[in-house]
């Protein structure tokens, strides 16, 4: 049969594998030969189950919203991530991977993080496992995302500037990626998205798919068929919209919408629309579509939402759309913008500007009246509101 799954040497299509330093092999092969079994195991699931229930606040609702399937003509549900503890779906990935860590006996944590999230994610499950942890995260976000690296530092995380480079996320994943490599034996690292080598867009997307597996549950309750018509997410990374798609990659009656961050326009050369614009390359350790310019250099992504502008994407979105099997649509700025102020004003929902572009992609698409339809609202907007407060006031 046909599927969108990696395959057993962690490929999707052509996308994915794992390019690490020599002295990574072991690592990574040791995680490669673990996580599944784990992660399948009776006592993970059960320590992950109750976590999430108790500690996250899942299961999410799956709330339907009925002024937005109003204005759209078709039936739209809200899959509310942005209800989880520390307000986005990051904290699932995070939770389930500081489980197989501890399962593995190491005893420090490191990650990555550009806008922060993912490192107080990172930082949150540490201070409740008392794991050391360590984050990198380039000079100029630090500077940018000062509440971030406050809250990381009231967790207990140590918050490593770096200084290579741009100063920004990929420099950090290069200063992490060197950490594994000196400590391979006693540290961990968190990814936090669908990237990085192979099997870490497999783990993220297992760990995420628990929204997947409660969108049909909740799906047969509410409509008496455990499928919708179309599936919406943004991407950065991916790993919201892998989770959001993963029990339904296989069954084409499901439309895959996958929205990206147009920036000022995918022409307009300030854009972070990686599917669209990223030529085939190697970055984070995984084969997938990079923005980069003729030489074969990663070119600096741009987007108004912190964390949507990665230069790469997930090797399982890639081959999504390379196969078809979804559709990749670009967002700008503006458009997720208003989209923010439109489910404010509609349904009092405030969400993250991340979640704003799958929002922004709604008016993209043509439905049917009776298509059901679920957007998945990937995190809340308070940490956007000086974004949102500086538009109102350019608009008015
Ligand atoms: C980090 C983040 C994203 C982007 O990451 P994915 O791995 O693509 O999901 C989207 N929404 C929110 C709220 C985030 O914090």
């Amino acid at each position: 049969m046909k599927t969108y799954q990696v395959d057993k040497q962690g490929y999707y299509g052509e996308f994915g594998g794992a390019y690490v330093p020599e002295i990574l092999h072991q690592c990574v092969e040791t995680l490669q030969n673990t996580y599944a079994a784990v992660l399948e195991s009776e006592t993970f699931r059960r320590d992950f189950d109750v976590l999430l229930r108790d500690y996250v606040g899942r299961p999410s609702p799956l709330y339907l919203s009925r002024r937005l399937s109003e204005k759209y003509g078709c039936k739209i549900y809200l899959k509310r991530e942005d209800l989880n503890h520390t307000g986005a779906h990051k904290i699932n990935n995070t939770i389930g991977q500081i489980l197989l860590a501890r399962h593995m006996g190491k005893k420090r944590i490191i990650a990555e993080t550009g806008a922060g999230q993912h490192g107080v994610a990172t930082a949150t499950v540490c201070a409740l496992m008392n794991m050391e942890c360590i984050v990198y995260m380039g000079k100029t976000d630090v500077e940018r995302q000062h509440a971030n690296v406050q809250k990381m530092e009231m967790l207990g995380a140590k918050v490593v500037p770096v200084t290579s480079g741009n100063m920004t996320l990929k420099d950090a994943t290069n200063e992490a990626i060197r950490d594994w490599c000196c400590h391979p034996a006693d540290t961990y690292y968190i990814i936090g998205s669908t990237v990085g080598p192979h099997p870490y867009p497999d783990m993220v997307a297992r760990l995420q798919s628990v929204i997947s597996e409660e969108i049909k549950k909740q799906l047969l309750e509410q409509e008496g068929r455990d499928y919708p018509d179309y599936l919406i997410a943004c991407v950065g990374g991916g790993s919201n919209a892998a989770g959001t798609i993963y029990h339904y990659l296989d069954d084409e009656r499901v439309k895959i919408v996958l929205a990206e961050a147009g920036g000022h326009g995918i022409a307009s050369g300030e854009s972070a629309a990686t599917i669209q614009l990223g030529k085939k390359g190697i970055i984070h350790g995984s084969r997938t579509l990079v923005m980069q310019n003729e030489d074969g250099q990663i070119e600096e992504p741009y987007s108004i939402s912190a964390g949507l502008d990665y230069p790469g994407i997930g090797p399982i979105h890639a081959n999504l759309s390379a196969t078809r099997r979804a559709t990749i649509l670009a967002v700008d700025d503006e458009e997720a913008l208003d989209a923010a102020f439109e489910l404010t004003r509609l349904e009092g929902i405030i969400p993250a500007l991340e979640s704003a572009h799958a929002l922004g992609a709604l008016d993209k698409v043509t439905f049917k009246p009776e298509d059901v339809v679920v957007l998945t609202v990937s995190g809340r907007g308070d940490k956007d509101m000086e974004t949102y407060i500086a538009h109102k006031n350019k608009t008015k």
